[in-house]
């Protein structure tokens, strides 16, 4: 059995999430301690153990410590079962870090996949859903995966209530995947999403990007959602490429300021927009695994983060692939997988 140390590194909630992705993967059974020691509210909380359950059932594994705030788990897992299937959180926590730990094994089935997720689609430290149909997918798709994700409900912190239905097709086997240059520049797009609250709020969040990254006002677009269960806002900046399309965000809660929030995702997009690598923070950590699928990739980032350095570290418990993380010129980053 292998043992992980739930503390290592960044000590959250992808420790475990790859952890569970890759023991279905290689059949591999693991133990987890210290679950989410480094987090304010260690242990299992409604989010990770909606993850654990989901990877349960796509794999009818043995587990022990299923409950919340527990800080240990035993996962034995069988061979992943392809099919349909429904995982709710039942709280905002995000349906798309669900989503995080069932797709990898789901890539590798011999079947396809139809799933629907319920929680949080648009929650803090979380990939939003449009990070995800937008950035992160057509990438795999680019590995040879169809991945085709609807966001049929949105959900945000804290009433959640979101709905994603996702299909999955396999491929043969993920091909691998280099991303070295963005490509020339397409568009891009600022969205202030706000639902159940003053619709000025939006205007203000796009007049903040409009002034600080001298967006023009055809890129501008406020969006009222009427279809969340409780109240929400969030800015989602669109950067489009030929080789692909990076979102940021921010969440609006309560007692932020509009302008806060706004300024949150423009300094995000600022920071990308000063170097040249084509991935940036987020999409780094999350690529790692479907590269390391595959066997072989590359690409260049900015400084690796604590969930990539920590990403790669739990991808070496499963996998036999070497992944190293190299500074590059102009102050980007390499990482090389295989
Ligand atoms: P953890 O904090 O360990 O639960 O992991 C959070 C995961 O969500 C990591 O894979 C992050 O890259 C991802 N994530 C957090 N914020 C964003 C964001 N704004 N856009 C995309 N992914 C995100």
């Amino acid at each position: 059995m292998i043992l992980i140390d739930g503390s290592q590194g960044e000590g959250g909630g992808q420790v475990l999430r790859t952890a569970l992705a890759l023991s279905i993967l290689t059949g591999k059974p693991f133990r987890i301690d210290a679950i989410r020691a480094r987090r304010s509210n260690p242990g299992l909380r409604r989010q990770h153990l909606a993850a654990v359950k989901a990877a349960a059932e796509i794999s009818a594994a043995d587990v022990r410590g299923a409950a919340l705030e527990s800080s240990r788990l035993d996962f034995a897992p069988g061979p992943v079962k392809p099919g349909a299937y429904r995982f709710a959180v039942g709280t905002a926590g995000s349906a798309t870090l669900v989503l995080q730990t069932v797709l990898p094994p789901l890539l590798a089935a011999k079947s396809p996949s139809e799933l629907t997720l319920e929680g949080g689609t648009h929650n803090p430290m979380a990939p939003p859903f449009d990070f995800l149909a937008l950035a992160f997918l057509p990438l795999l798709e680019r590995m040879g995966a169809r991945v085709d994700a609807k966001l049929e409900r949105h959900g945000f912190f804290p009433a959640g209530g979101g709905r994603v239905t996702v299909k999955i097709e396999p491929p043969e086997r993920l091909q691998p995947l280099a991303l070295l240059e963005r490509g020339n520049f397409k568009r891009r797009r600022a969205r202030a999403l706000v639902a159940k609250l003053p619709e000025g709020i939006a205007a203000r969040e796009l007049s903040v990007v409009k002034r600080r990254l001298g967006w023009s006002k055809d890129e501008l677009h406020a969006e009222t959602i009427a279809d969340s269960a409780g109240p929400g806002n969030a800015v989602l900046l669109e950067l489009e490429y030929e080789h692909l399309t990076e979102v940021f965000a921010a969440f609006g809660e309560r007692g932020r300021k509009a302008e806060d929030v706004a300024h949150a995702a423009a300094e995000e997009a600022e920071t990308y927009l000063k170097f040249e690598a084509p991935v940036g923070e987020h999409l780094a950590d999350q690529l790692l695994i479907p590269l390391a699928l595959a066997g072989q990739g590359e690409f260049r980032t900015v400084q690796p983060s604590g969930h990539t350095r920590t990403n790669i570290e739990t991808i070496a418990r499963f996998l036999e692939v070497p992944i190293r993380a190299e500074p590059a010129a102009d102050r980007t980053w390499m990482v090389r997988v295989g």
